[in-house]
């Protein structure tokens, strides 16, 4: 590590010693497909099972050597990388299959545009700032249309053509009257709805998108704010959505009457959701719940954003999961495995009778649809669809094989595995609290919040598999292996998290955190 090269730890030395006191701070040398390798004290390589897979970016493995091959090929042909604001032919052609794909599992013959970016929240935050360029001009319009009633009530009244309905008031009190109340009604910023548990980065935007407070709160009056729905209670969206309802007066001159109306004010920018939750610990998102979504976006002309960035690309069994439970969006995000493990780029697709044509010229970023990582993430597309799509049959098959042995781990020790769940090649173990445990060890990392990530430095040391716990739920390890997952590798984790069980139910802390 830095340390041992003699320079001062500056990149979050902090960070690095939160991962030394779960024994989690290794340093690895190489890695290719599911398998990351130390290098020990002699100089040799030990190979450690990667469970993790880069937090689900690589679902065709590390270092996939069609994917290097054709990344050297590039580089060694010059590719001009950074050639902004010239022809992009390759990012249309990513954009092309893209929208192939998706509206050929959402079942719809509307094109969707892309928008590409650099990382996972850069895609969501793009999402949400062209659902706010919408809304905004949306509000525009709204506001323009009643200045331009109000100016004709005003006329007709002076012209002695009309009058104020009932006679109630002064035709200028009532202008100013529903001028002051629409004044207050725009001037309100906009809302998002998402579920509890939700994870949708940690940018300025994004991070109010993501539910763990500690995430989100200190960083509240930098954006946005979200109201948060339980995932298990589809009925509170619509009362969110009534809550929070707002209206602006609108004047209306007919048959020598002034009228007073009411218009929907747009508050809600987006609903913003993942299909399998992950960061929130891997929870798949209910049809029922997808189904109200669905249908009081509708309803109030809220767009729908499917954050795929974890869930897509395969990871499901499907290329997006929200086709695997009914979801429909109006955009989608995709980053992670779309960069096939080695680019770094993300895309926000937009349907196309949503798709504002000028926030083209209002955003970008010099590093995002570059040659490079957009044909290494055609590349990806070419891997995935090949053979009519078998990559995403092996991932539904492995997917299957993997919860099969781990529901034969939590029947085996169901006092400390509460549940596995998840879709395809996305599934999470949780495990039970062990606050009350005999050991004081396990007690004390438990009510800490700790023991997803000790079990994950035990696992480590004495197994050499590498799992982590979901980012906001920390009694659930995340299992994201490549589709490329074998029966022997199975056979290891499910050894290595018997034996971690063994020590929780035996109350053996001393060995489960002996390094
Ligand atoms: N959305 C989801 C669903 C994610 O899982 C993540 C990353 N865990 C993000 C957004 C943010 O992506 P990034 O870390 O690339 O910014």
């Amino acid at each position: 590590n830095s340390a041992s090269l003699g320079g001062p730890e500056l990149a979050e030395p902090h960070l690095g010693s939160v991962l030394s006191a779960a024994g989690l701070d290794a340093e690895y040398v190489r890695a290719e497909g599911n398998t990351l390798y130390l290098r020990d004290e002699d100089g040799q390589e030990i190979p450690v099972l990667d469970f993790v897979g880069g937090f689900g970016s690589l679902i065709l493995g590390h270092n996939h050597p069609e994917i290097i091959r054709y990344a050297k090929e590039l580089l060694d042909g010059q590719t001009p990388v950074h050639a902004q604001f010239s022809r992009h032919p390759y990012a249309n052609r990513a954009a092309a299959v893209l929208d192939r794909i998706v509206r050929r599992e959402t079942g719809t013959d509307e094109p969707f545009y892309a928008v590409f970016a650099n990382t996972g929240a850069e895609a969501v935050e793009a999402a949400v700032k062209h659902a706010e360029f919408d809304r905004f001009r949306k509000v525009s319009a709204l506001g323009e249309e009643i200045d331009a009633h109000i100016e004709a009530a005003r006329a007709a009244v002076r012209a002695g053509e009309a009058a104020v309905a009932d006679g109630a008031a002064d035709i200028e009190d009532l202008i100013a009257e529903v001028v002051r109340h629409n004044a207050g009604q725009l001037s309100r910023p906009p809302l998002f709805l998402t579920p509890e548990g939700s994870f949708h980065g940690k940018l300025v935007g994004s991070v109010q998108l993501t539910h763990n407070p500690a995430f989100r709160v200190p960083f509240k009056a930098l954006a946005a704010q979200a109201r948060f729905i339980p995932l298990d209670q589809p009925e509170q969206i619509a009362k969110v959505v009534e809550g929070e309802r707002g209206v602006l007066l609108d004047l209306v001159t007919e048959g020598g009457s002034v009228t007073v109306v009411e218009r929907a004010f747009p508050v809600f920018c987006a609903f913003v959701l993942e299909p399998v939750q992950g960061e929130g610990g891997i929870h798949v998102v209910g049809e029922e719940f997808a189904r109200e979504v669905q249908r009081v976006c509708a309803e109030i002309d809220c767009p729908v954003v499917v954050d795929e960035i974890q869930s897509g690309m395969g990871r499901s069994g499907a290329f997006l999961a929200s086709s695997l439970v009914g979801l429909r969006g109006d955009y989608y995000t995709l980053a992670k495995s779309l960069g096939g493990g080695i680019a770094k780029t993300s895309v926000t697709l937009i349907r196309e009778s949503r798709y504002c044509k000028d926030f083209e010229l209002v955003h970008s970023s010099t590093f995002a649809k570059d040659a490079f990582s957009t044909l290494i993430a055609l590349k990806v597309l070419e891997l995935l669809e090949a053979g009519d799509g078998a990559a995403y049959r092996t991932v539904a098959e492995r997917g299957e094989r993997l919860r099969e042995a781990l529901e034969e781990v939590r029947a085996e020790f169901p006092g400390v595995v509460k549940e596995v769940r998840g879709r395809g090649l996305m599934l999470g173990v949780e495990f039970h609290d062990q606050s009350q445990s005999a050991s004081e060890v396990i007690a004390g990392v438990s009510q800490a919040g700790f023991l997803g990530y000790t079990v994950a430095g035990h696992v480590l040391r004495a197994h050499r598999i590498r799992l982590f716990p979901t980012g906001s739920a920390v009694n659930t390890l995340r299992l994201e292996p490549s589709l490329y997952l074998t029966d022997d590798e199975i056979g290891r984790l499910c050894t290595a998290l018997r034996g971690a069980c063994a020590l929780i139910r035996d109350a053996d802390g001393e060995a489960l955190v002996r390094p």
